[in-house]
């Protein structure tokens, strides 16, 4: 256990929204608001966007190389998005974990879902956009794609907001410091859960002589 009283090992959080929605810079906002809150990095075998880094964004790597990677189960979860093979190492994520540090995945909906089919504990987080008139404006105003790409992304947005049902929490995003803020705020609650708190509670029980309950 950290002096802080957190159990040893870290909690595993899931977010995920449709494309456009700003859930990267809300996350990468929030791990800098968070102590010991840490994005796990992807790897995708999309070519890397001007401006992006290997190593820094996402491990860049060869479709090759993504496929041996699933051959030997590497991954504790990959999908394809938008033809692109993207996925969550899962020796990245348990050493992260393993550190003691909490670790957030930003996945989409398909890699939620085998996340939860592992059977490990875990929270999830759906950011929402406040309309789908705003997730295209976004889109747009954004310049990143062909109009063909934001047709594609919205009708992918539209199969996917529906999947928020599955989601522990549901966050809109119309303003991004509220949506940190909330964000922040299941992290910090999820913290100081009653069984994440047993071992400390217990330790302060002994402080009194009496002994814990379970
Ligand atoms: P982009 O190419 O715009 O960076 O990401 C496209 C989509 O891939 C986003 O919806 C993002 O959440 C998703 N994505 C990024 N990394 C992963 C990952 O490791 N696993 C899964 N399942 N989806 C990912």
């Amino acid at each position: 256990m950290s002096s802080d009283g957190h159990p040893a090992e870290g909690q595993l959080f899931v977010v995920s929204a449709p494309s456009g929605t700003g859930k990267t810079t809300v996350v990468e906002r929030l791990v800098q608001v968070v102590p010991e809150l840490t994005m796990s990095r992807s790897y995708t075998s999309r070519q890397a966007r001007a401006g992006e880094r290997d190593g820094v964004d996402y491990n860049f790597v060869s479709r090759a190389a993504f496929e041996a990677m699933v051959a030997r189960g590497a991954f504790l979860e990959h999908a394809d998005v938008f033809g692109n093979l993207y996925g969550t190492g899962r020796a990245d994520a348990e050493s992260l974990m393993a550190s003691g540090k909490d670790v957030v995945l930003v996945i989409d909906v398909q890699g939620a879902g085998q996340v939860r089919a592992t059977g490990i504990s875990l929270r999830t987080i759906f950011v929402l956009p406040p309309s789908f008139d705003v997730l295209e404006q976004r889109l747009r105003g954004r310049g990143k794609d062909s109009d063909d790409a934001i047709r594609r992304r919205l009708d992918t947005a539209r199969a996917e907001v529906a999947a928020y049902e599955d989601y522990d929490y549901v966050v809109v995003n119309d303003d991004l410091d509220a949506c940190v803020t909330a964000m922040r705020s299941i992290i910090l609650a999820e913290r100081v859960r009653r069984e994440r708190m047993r071992r400390h509670a217990d330790a302060i029980l002994k402080t009194f002589g009496v002994q814990p309950v379970a």
